[in-house]
């Protein structure tokens, strides 16, 4: 399990570098408070095409400044290890956030009592259907 602390986004800022590590690894990766947890190291044998190996720091790092570029988050944050598979993703200049990421802070946030998946932002009444429905990401 790979945990990258930011405390400097909301989480639906944070689901979207989620999502991207999602896609990158074929492996679940969730949105905790102000941290993105990837779970490499997971028994997903109802997933078989998922990575069930941990995956290597360097190529880990390596792939997520990629990512990073994608997203174009390289001027606004710096990726710094933080503990064997634990990372903390600095703001180092509030300037360089891109405008998606500013856009989404501005984004209506979920009514009370509403449990809005995190990947694409479909509205469940309990947390246990939203939990079923998260499942479908990573098995697609
Ligand atoms: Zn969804």
């Amino acid at each position: 399990m790979i945990t990258i602390r930011v405390d400097a986004l909301s989480e639906s800022q944070l689901a979207e570098i989620a999502l991207a590590v999602q896609n990158r690894w074929d492996v679940p990766a969730f949105v905790k408070m102000h941290e993105i947890v990837v779970m490499d190291d997971e028994d997903l044998s109802e997933s078989p095409q998922t990575i069930t190996q941990p995956l290597d720091m360097d190529t880990f790092q390596r792939g997520f400044s990629v990512i990073l570029e994608n997203l174009e988050l390289m001027s606004a944050f710096s990726l710094e290890q933080d503990g064997k598979t634990k990372f903390r993703l600095k703001l180092v200049d509030p300037s360089g956030m891109p405008r998606w990421m500013e856009d989404l802070k501005t984004k209506k946030s979920t009514p009370e009592g509403v449990y809005e998946c995190p990947h694409c932002g479909k509205w469940y009444n309990s947390e246990f259907e939203l939990n079923l429905h998260t499942k479908l990401h990573y098995i697609i």
